[in-house]
């Protein structure tokens, strides 16, 4: 499955405007904003996740509505959906510390992990297939969340020029 964007509503604006006014009060920048509202979007609006009650969140995460979700996207809705629920219990949120990102070439998990080891000076955290070095595919992260700036990319080289680092949102 995918999220998708949809038209323009009143209950998306002002999903907008809360999660807008809870990231900046809780400090969190550097995050892909339009990324987090379509998720917003997708679990309280379509699939009507009850942010209000911490026991109705675990059910939706039982329920059909997940069934077709990655890894990837349930860690990602999860952390979303804290991010909502900590804003109506008056909590702070703290920064994402990663989600589960797979390689897209052998399909191994990829480990959180500083780009020294690629780079050989650090320029930020990247994930980096488990499979290093059979498989060296990688990928830079948004630094606010630790969530990946596309899908990972194999280099076949010793060292990657920060300019071959593929993403679908420069940042
Ligand atoms: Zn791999």
């Amino acid at each position: 499955m995918r999220f998708r964007k949809s038209f323009k509503s009143p209950v998306k604006e002002s999903l907008k405007k809360i999660l807008s006014k809870h990231l900046q009060y809780n400090n969190i920048t550097n995050i892909d904003f339009e990324q987090y509202l379509i998720i917003a979007e997708y679990c309280i609006i379509k699939c009507q996740a009850n942010i209000f009650s911490n026991t109705e969140l675990k059910t939706f995460f039982q329920s059909e509505h997940v069934a077709n979700m990655s890894q990837t996207q349930l860690d990602k809705a999860s952390y979303i959906l804290q991010l909502f629920s900590d804003w109506k219990h008056d909590k702070r949120s703290e920064k994402c510390r990663g989600i589960a990102t797979f390689c897209n070439y052998c399909n191994n998990l990829a480990t959180l992990i500083d780009s020294k080891i690629i780079y050989g000076s650090s320029k930020g955290n990247i994930y980096l297939c488990s499979n290093y070095p059979s498989c060296n595919a990688y990928v830079g992260v948004h630094k606010g969340d630790n969530w990946p700036l596309g899908t990972l990319a194999v280099y076949y080289g010793p060292i990657l020029p920060p300019i071959m680092v593929q993403s679908s949102h420069p940042s």
